[in-house]
């Protein structure tokens, strides 16, 4: 699984920019499920066929990044956020764009640091005209940030953790299932653009008509000095999630996640997350509402270019997801 991790943390995906990650995961997640199909958004939706009504489970494959505004006559980029980037977490940091160009982040002569906004920021991709520049990057393209993954003891180091290390769970849970009989038909949603306003899986949620919802994603931890107060820490388990900006999760199905937890001794934590949403958020308000949960990895430094995870929460999140699929969720949701 680590492998698999490191290949779709480095790989290049902002949000509206996920062909690249979507391949990687196509390939593989394919041989697990009955059928896989690309929607005309970019989600990714992987179907393992059983009885309706069917169990959406989502992660979301986008990541956070900027976008060029303007290249100017020496061949310096202006860039805007792509979802919910800090402007102090670039300074220094190197971006990547799909074709493969890199370059830096740094900003214009400041009085004082706070006065660091995004009209001061600019990105240099080593060019020394505008013409240069454009051979390199287009007004409107997009980059990721561009950093190793790497296996720290026990845990986890990389960019786009947020959501990769979700989209890993997906997987991985996939496989163990294959070919397994289950109570209820599973769809794996990748889902794309999450990062600017869960919009793949506002879409995806309408058209799938799931009967249950369940989005893995990561959530903050409150255990580094002096954090602002958070009930989640790295290694505790993964964290059943009560409320978040994007929904106040289904009260049956967070039950239920606790009592299948419980009986098989897996650790878990309770989530309150007072600002950030994620998936769950779109697809409870689908139609008529569908009851959803949510499951988080616990993550520091989200959204800079080194989160860092726990490896053991992403197996017990795997184990609990596992277990969650093979269970009847018609009977168990009540
Ligand atoms: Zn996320």
């Amino acid at each position: 699984m680590e492998a698999l991790m490191k290949s779709l943390c480095e790989a290049y995906g902002p949000s509206g920019e996920e062909k690249e990650i979507r391949a990687l995961i196509e390939n593989a997640v394919k041989d697990s499920v009955d059928r896989i199909y690309t929607d005309n958004l970019g989600n990714l939706l992987a179907v393992r066929e059983g009885p309706e009504p069917a169990l959406l489970l989502s992660a979301h494959m986008d990541e956070i990044g900027v976008i060029v505004t303007h290249i100017d006559e020496n061949g310096f980029l202006r860039i805007a956020p792509v979802g919910g980037v800090a402007p102090h977490l670039l300074l220094g940091q190197r971006l990547r764009f799909k074709n493969g160009a890199v370059g830096t982040v740094y900003h214009e002569k400041l009085k004082e640091l706070r006065d660091l906004d995004w009209s001061k920021l600019y990105l240099d991709l080593g060019a020394g005209s505008a013409a240069e520049a454009k051979n390199v990057a287009q007004i409107g393209d997009m980059a990721c940030l561009h950093q190793p993954f790497d296996s720290l003891n026990g845990r986890y180091m990389a960019k786009a953790l947020d959501d990769r290390v979700g989209c890993a769970i997906l997987i991985e849970t996939a496989r163990r299932l294959a070919g397994a009989p289950l109570p209820q038909a599973i769809c794996f949603l990748f889902s794309v653009q999450e990062e600017v306003g869960l919009r793949g899986a506002t879409t995806a949620a309408y058209s799938i008509q799931p009967g249950y919802g369940l989005a893995v994603d990561v959530t903050r931890a409150g255990d580094t000095p002096k954090a602002p107060l958070m009930e989640v820490s790295l290694g505790k388990g993964p964290a059943i999630k009560v409320k978040d900006s994007s929904v106040i999760c289904s009260p049956k199905v967070r039950r239920f996640m606790m009592e299948v937890a419980s009986q098989h001794e897996i650790p878990y934590q309770l989530e309150v997350l007072e600002r950030g949403g994620t998936d769950a958020g779109a697809i409870h308000l689908s139609r008529g509402g569908v009851p959803t949960g949510a499951l988080s990895i616990p993550c520091r430094y989200i959204h800079t270019a080194s989160e860092m995870v726990d490896a053991a929460d992403i197996q017990n999140a795997v184990k609990l997801l596992e277990i969650l699929c093979r269970t009847s969720w018609s009977e168990g949701v009540s």
